[in-house]
C-alpha cells in the first residue's frame, strides 16, 4: 500500500514535470534551449535593478530560475550544465512592457481603424525580448484571453500576459472598434463581466467622465486590479487625485495645459495646441509633476508611436520586412507626405521626452510601452527594441533605460518578487544580446536567445517566421 502511494505521488510528480515542459511541435521549432541547467559565461550583465553594469559574469539558470550570478573567475559551473560562451555579449532581463496591443492599424480612406493581430504580434513581442506584457486596451478581449491561455499551455508562442479590458469610453471618436457607454452604471457592469473572464487590468479612454473614472477605479481596486487611461476629457491632475494607477503616452495627451478646460469634455485639437505652446519650464508642468509624484501615479512612455518622420526609419526598429507589402505601401504613403514636414511634431516629441526625464529624475514612476497603432510605424517586437534606443537617445542612462523597461514594469504589475531583474531566485526571463550594449545601443536589435521561464527561444527565427504578414494576421 505504501509503495502504491509512493508510485502515485511519483507519477503525479512526473506528469507535473512533463506538463511544465510540454510544447507542441510548432512551438518547439522555435526553442533553441530546453535544458534544465545552463551557464552563460564571460558575459556583460545589466541586471535591471539600476545598479552599475558588470563585466565578465557567469549566469547560472537552473529549472527555470536564475540560480546564481557571479564573476566568471569564481563561479563554479555545475556538472552537466550547457555552457554558452557570452564573450562580447550582453544579458538584460526579459522586457516587461505595458502598452502592448494585439492589434495594428488598418487603413481605409480617412478612417482610423485597427485590426486584431492574433498570430503575428505575440510571436513578434517575444522575438523582440518581451517576456511579460500588459495589453493596455483590447478590441477582441476574448481573442486576447485565448492567446494568453494557449501561450500558457505551450500551444502558441508569446509573452506572459496581463490582459486589459476593452476600452471604456463614451461616444466621441469615430473608431468602430470602441464600445460606447451611455451611463456610469455600465462601468461596473464592464469591470464585473470582464474580471470574471480573466481580464486583469482596465483601460479608460478619451471621453469618459470623472464619475465613470471614480467607479472604474473603485470596482477594479476592490478586485485587486489596476486602472490606466489614455485620457482627454479628464486632466492628469484630476485623474491622479481620483486615484488612477497609470497614465498612458507620457504627457503627450494631457489636457492640463488648456487655459479654460471644460469639465469632462475632450477637445483634442485645443489640447494639442496648448501642449505645443506650453513653455518647457512652465510652472504648470512643474506643478503637474509634483502632483503625480505625490500621488504615486505611474506614467507609461510610448516614444515609438510618436516618433518623428524626418531622418527616421519608415518602420522604426527595422520592422519593414515584417509588414505585408500592401499595407507597407499605405504606411509609406503617409510617411512620404509627412517627412520634412513634421517640425511641430518633432518639437513636441522632444518636449514630452524632456518632461518625462524630469519626472523620472525627481522620483516619478516611469514604465514603457509601444502602442502599435498610429500611422502603422509601430510594429510589435521591433518597436520594443527601438524603445530602448529612443530612451537612450532622450538622455536616460542605459541602466535606467533597462530598469524602466523591465523592473519598473514588473513592479507596476506587482510581480517584482519573481520577474524584472536578474537576481538569484527570480524566474529566468532574460535576453542574450549578441553585442556590447554599452558600446552600441543598436545591438539591442541582435537578440540571440530570449529566455522565458528558463526556455530559450530563437529570436531571429521568430522574427523571420512572420515576415510580410503584419497587417494580415
Ligand atoms: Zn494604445
Amino acid at each position: 500500500m505504501k509503495s502504491l502511494t509512493l508510485t502515485l505521488v511519483l507519477l503525479l510528480y512526473v506528469s507535473f514535470q512533463i506538463r511544465a515542459q510540454e510544447f507542441t511541435k510548432e512551438v518547439k521549432a522555435f526553442i533553441s534551449i530546453d535544458t534544465t541547467m545552463v551557464a552563460i559565461t564571460h558575459v556583460k550583465l545589466i541586471d535591471g535593478t539600476g545598479d552599475s553594469i558588470k563585466n565578465n559574469l557567469t549566469v547560472i539558470i537552473h529549472d527555470g530560475k536564475i540560480e546564481h550570478t557571479g564573476h566568471s573567475n569564481t563561479v563554479l559551473i555545475p556538472d552537466g550544465a550547457l555552457i554558452i560562451d557570452g564573450t562580447g555579449k550582453t544579458i538584460i532581463p526579459g522586457l516587461v512592457m505595458l502598452h502592448e496591443h494585439l492589434f495594428y492599424t488598418k487603413f481605409f480612406e480617412n478612417w482610423f481603424s485597427v485590426g486584431q493581430s492574433t498570430f503575428t504580434f505575440p510571436r513578434l513581442y517575444l522575438a523582440g525580448g518581451v517576456t511579460t506584457m500588459r495589453t493596455a486596451g483590447s478590441i477582441q478581449p476574448q481573442s486576447d484571453l485565448n492567446v494568453k491561455q494557449w501561450i500558457t499551455d505551450g500551444k502558441m508562442i508569446g509573452p506572459k500576459m496581463d490582459v486589459t479590458s476593452p476600452f471604456i469610453e463614451r461616444e466621441g471618436l469615430p473608431i468602430a472598434e470602441l464600445g460606447f457607454i451611455k451611463k456610469t452604471d455600465e462601468v461596473s457592469e464592464i469591470v464585473d463581466f470582464w474580471s470574471k473572464r480573466g481580464v486583469t487590468s482596465f483601460k479608460l479612454y478619451n471621453n469618459i467622465t470623472q464619475e465613470d473614472m471614480k467607479v472604474c477605479i473603485a470596482e477594479a481596486h476592490k478586485r485587486g486590479f489596476k486602472v490606466t487611461g489614455h485620457l482627454c476629457s479628464v486632466t492628469y491632475e484630476e485623474a491622479s487625485n481620483l486615484g488612477i494607477d497609470n497614465l498612458e503616452h507620457g504627457f503627450r495627451v494631457s489636457t492640463d495645459f488648456l487655459e479654460r478646460k471644460e469639465e469632462n469634455i475632450c477637445d483634442p485639437f485645443a489640447a494639442r495646441k496648448s501642449f505645443n505652446e506650453e513653455p518647457i519650464d512652465s510652472p504648470k508642468i512643474k506643478h503637474l509633476i509634483e502632483v503625480l509624484i505625490k500621488n504615486g501615479t505611474t506614467i507609461t512612455t510610448t516614444p515609438n508611436v510618436f516618433e518623428p518622420y524626418t531622418n527616421r526609419e519608415l518602420i522604426p526598429g527595422g520592422g519593414e520586412r515584417a509588414v505585408s507589402p500592401e499595407v507597407l505601401k499605405d504606411v509609406k504613403n503617409i510617411y512620404d507626405r509627412m517627412v520634412y514636414k513634421d517640425s511641430v511634431q518633432t518639437a513636441s516629441y522632444h518636449k514630452n521626452m524632456t518632461w518625462l526625464k524630469r519626472f523620472y529624475d525627481l522620483g516619478g514612476k516611469l514604465v514603457a510601452g509601444t502602442d502599435p497603432t498610429g500611422a502603422g510605424r509601430t510594429v510589435a517586437g521591433y518597436a520594443n527594441q527601438h524603445t530602448i534606443e529612443l530612451l537612450v537617445e532622450a538622455g536616460f542612462p542605459l541602466v535606467d533605460v533597462i530598469k524602466i523597461c523591465t523592473h519598473n514594469g514588473a513592479k507596476y504589475l506587482n510581480k517584482a518578487h519573481e520577474i524584472g531583474t536578474i537576481e538569484s531566485g527570480k524566474i529566468a526571463d532574460l535576453i542574450l544580446v549578441d553585442g556590447d550594449l554599452e558600446k552600441n545601443i543598436k545591438t539591442i536589435r541582435n537578440m540571440e536567445i530570449v529566455f522565458k521561464d528558463g526556455i530559450g527561444y530563437n529570436s531571429k527565427k521568430l522574427f523571420e517566421s512572420v515576415n510580410g504578414q503584419v497587417g494580415r494576421n
